[in-house]
């Protein structure tokens, strides 16, 4: 996901005055996004590499610059890291979470507004995540009228930028995954897919996508345009005038239901980038990053079930199994019960199962890679039975299904006892070991597979290749 860029880059001093005016809103669609994105690639690679904050490296084949020399950086290098800082970004990253300690040591807590504060964070985090995540970004239902201008005004108390901009870096974010046209590149480390993309601006422009059903959708576009006068009034003066006419406690609503709670819902939702990419299993695909951890659905309101999302991104669940925690999904259904939400979409069950299979398989056939299997009929010598009976006199072979078999390193481990075994000697065991004697179960018909040296030629009885443990084999398919 990717919170909080797009509106941070347009507040910069030369792009307030066309953001606090509706009338210039073609201006403000037309803006580049970002509009600093093409930076020369050696500079930005330095910068970044004096900032820390991309613990890959380079991301693309054009040159090879490194300014920064044995430890020692040029004032050039910070002249062109202080150029691509997104200072806004900074100030909202910082200042935030420093007003909020500043509360918690001057302001008590109470129980009122604790609770309104832990509401108002669901409040937010469901404008995330049903609103720009599943509803916008995705489509992966279909929400009435009422339910779009709430989930803009819930989304928007997030402090994460409009709409607009949020679903356009997300849908990027899905069709390049993984790639340097990503804007949140899993592949350059866990602190810049966090943050740190959101600090500084990148050195490659995000992978374009198709948004057109954005530009033509009425409430997101009126959301985008009064952005800017939305976030002061559900991001900052509401959750402290709730707690301020509710019970008396502005400065508590100010801190906590405001400042700790955009904090919270800042590195919540920042988490999907990083630990959603990073922590936890593939049980869908395992050829990206994302990735499934119930530790990362608790902390995003059940988006870690990441995975599943990148797999089947339409799809209005996170969570499949009834178990998993996401409560965004039991928001959608919940609005379609009530009618504010239709054509909830799901990707169809035997395609989830198809995949999850694959994997499953997948793990298996690792499994089955360290197993030793018995050498195949192709792979042994044709023996005649002459030449049976006369090695026999040497070794102590045994007939058993068309195959001959080397038992003489097994006489004293026989359970039978070694003179069963050898009075089998030079012969066909087959009626014996097949139940004449005794009826073998599976793991001796497996063992006795790994004794094979031989194929008696001519059959005296039908060939039975496949052993037991083979039936289920897994064979990779490659065209
Ligand atoms: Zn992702
Ligand atoms: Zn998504």
């Amino acid at each position: 996901m990717r919170p909080l860029n797009e509106c941070l880059v347009l507040v910069t001093p030369s792009r307030t005055a066309a953001l606090a005016a509706p009338r210039r809103r073609q201006e403000i669609r037309n803006v580049p996004w970002p509009p600093a994105w093409g930076q020369k690639l050696q500079k930005d690679r330095a910068i970044s590499s004096a900032a820390g904050l991309e613990s890959a490296g380079p991301i693309s084949s054009r040159g090879s610059a490194s300014i920064v020399v044995a430890g020692m950086v040029s004032a050039r290098d910070v002249r062109g890291l202080l150029a691509r800082v997104r200072w806004f970004n900074l100030a909202i990253l910082t200042i935030t979470p420093a007003v909020a300690v500043y509360g918690a040591y001057t302001t008590r807590l109470r129980l009122e507004t604790l609770i309104w504060s832990v509401t108002y964070y669901v409040i937010s985090m469901l404008g995330i995540t049903a609103g720009y995540h599943r509803l916008w970004s995705h489509r992966s239902y279909n929400a009435s009228r009422p339910l779009q201008y709430l989930l803009c005004l819930m989304g928007a108390s997030a402090v994460q930028g409009s709409v607009y901009w949020w679903a356009r870096g997300h849908r990027s974010h899905h069709r390049y995954t993984d790639t340097p046209l990503d804007p949140y590149n899993a592949n350059r480390g866990l602190l810049y897919t966090h943050i740190g993309w959101m600090l500084v601006k990148p050195t490659v422009k995000p992978g374009p996508a198709d948004i057109s059903d954005l530009k033509k959708d009425a409430v997101v576009q009126w959301q985008h345009r009064w952005y800017f006068a939305i976030i002061p009034v559900v991001g900052y003066a509401l959750p402290a005038v709730v707690a301020g006419l509710g019970w008396g406690d502005w400065r508590g609503g100010w801190y906590y239901a405001g400042m700790w709670r955009i904090t919270f819902v800042h590195h919540s939702t920042f988490c999907i980038n990083s630990i959603a990419h990073y922590l936890g299993d593939s049980p869908f695909d395992d050829r990206k990053t994302a990735r499934d951890h119930f530790l990362s659905a608790l902390l995003t309101m059940g988006e870690g079930y990441h995975n599943f999302h990148h797999q089947f991104p339409m799809d209005y669940r996170n969570a499949i199994k009834w178990y998993q925690f996401d409560p965004t999904k039991w928001f959608i259904a919940a609005c379609g019960a009530l009618g504010l939400a239709s054509h909830l979409r799901v990707f169809p069950e035997n395609e989830i199962r198809k995949g999850a299979l694959a994997m499953q398989l997948k793990k298996l056939k690792k499994v089955q890679d360290g197993i030793r299997w018995p050498v195949q009929m192709d792979d042994l010598p044709v023996v005649s039975w002459d030449k049976f009976k006369k090695e026999s006199e040497e070794r102590v072979l045994v007939i058993v299904s068309g195959f001959i078999h080397d038992v003489g390193g097994f006489l004293d481990e026989h359970p039978g006892g070694r003179a069963l075994l050898l009075g089998q000697r030079g012969k066909d065991a087959t009626a014996a070991f097949c139940g004449g004697v005794y009826e073998h179960g599976n793991a001796a018909y497996n063992l006795l597979s790994m004794m094979r040296v031989g194929v008696l030629h001519g059959g005296v009885e039908h060939v039975k290749a496949i052993t037991p443990g083979e039936r289920l084999r897994i064979v990779e398919r490659l065209n």
